[in-house]
């Protein structure tokens, strides 16, 4: 990798995002059994699966492939977390466009247009319980890790969306089906910022295998 990823890494991060997602699978489906209604891990996976089956022939830019994932995972998932990982990717798309050879700042950019999306679209705030809380440090240690490449910035942005996700444990949450329980959701990690965390440690898998 010189400096830029290809669609094709691209495409094989959401594969490995894929993966990651049916190898925890009842992990997710058992942090939403405590603060929601146990189904993260069947809709990520359920939608995962039906956004891979597209894959092949793989898009030829990072625009096609991403409106495919987003398109494909607002249609096949039900629950809170579709449309909102649709939306995340169905931004990052444009913000990419049709070239080859994404560097570090664009997609640092991308993924910040794709969480500014999941903002606008589920209003949650840094603090709500959600996969907000592992995305938004994730893209300051990006922006940080930046200068230092992709796999540097992949490997910022994985670890700090893993101690946002640790974060949520001992947090009320303000949002989504987890915010019925009120303080009765302390106590638990958040699935969705769980699963978000899965998505930033592919990426960081996928960059350092193709460094
Ligand atoms: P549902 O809650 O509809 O059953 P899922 O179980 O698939 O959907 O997803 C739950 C996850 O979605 C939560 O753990 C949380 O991270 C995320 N979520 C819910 N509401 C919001 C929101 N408004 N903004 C951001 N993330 C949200
Ligand atoms: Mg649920």
């Amino acid at each position: 990798m010189s400096g830029t990823v290809s669609t094709d890494d691209l495409v094989s991060w959401i594969r490995a995002f894929r993966d990651a997602v049916q190898e925890h699978k009842d992990e997710l489906t058992r942090l939403d059994s405590e603060i929601g209604d146990a189904d993260h891990g069947s809709n990520m996976a359920r939608g995962l699966d039906a956004v891979v089956a597209k894959l092949d022939p793989a898009p030829a830019t990072p625009a096609e492939l991403f409106k495919t994932v987003g398109m494909t995972l607002v249609s096949s998932v039900g629950g809170a977390s579709g449309p909102l990982y649709g939306t995340l990717f169905l931004r990052m798309g444009p913000a990419l466009g049709t070239e080859g050879g994404v560097d570090a700042d664009t997609l640092g950019a991308a993924l910040r247009a794709g969480v500014e999306g999941v903002v606008a679209r589920g209003k949650a705030e840094l603090g709500d319980k959600t996969m907000i809380d592992a995305l938004s440090p994730a893209l300051d240690a990006w922006d940080a890790a930046s200068v230092d490449g992709l796999a540097a910035a992949a490997r910022a942005a994985a670890e700090a969306a893993a101690r946002g996700r640790d974060a949520t444990e001992p947090l009320v949450a303000r949002k989504g089906r987890a915010s019925y329980l009120g303080e009765r959701s302390a106590g638990h990690l958040d699935p969705g910022a769980s699963s978000a965390t899965l998505l930033l440690e592919a990426l960081r898998d996928t960059l350092e295998a193709a460094a």
